[in-house]
């Protein structure tokens, strides 16, 4: 159950960083490291393909020290589900983490 709860949080943090700049999967799992989360290839290039085939990661494909390199960087698509999933993310973090009941 936790595994599904963090996958989320994953996907949203991939869409985050690809936002901001091409990642590939290699920058990434480095990335996810750093945060505490100990995910594998296995974990991330499933992760990465779904949200390309989804339309919200667009792939480009580079040669580096003659291994190729897959980049991905996030579409209109994705940049929408990603300030959509931010406003539900919020509201979530003011009540569970803070305790406080949405005010609308
Ligand atoms: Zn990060």
């Amino acid at each position: 159950m936790l595994r599904q709860v963090l996958s989320g949080f994953i996907r949203l943090h991939i869409l985050y960083h690809a936002e901001l700049e091409p990642i590939c999967g290699v920058e990434i799992m480095e990335e996810l490291r750093r945060h505490g989360y100990k995910v594998g290839p296995g974990t991330i290039y499933p992760m990465l393909h779904d949200l390309e085939e989804a339309g919200c990661l667009s792939r480009r494909d580079t040669i580096v020290a003659g291994k190729r390199r897959r980049n991905y960087r996030i579409t209109k698509r994705g940049s929408r589900l990603l300030g959509a999933a931010k406003g539900k993310l919020r509201e979530l973090f003011r009540e569970l983490v803070e305790d406080r009941t949405p005010t609308k």
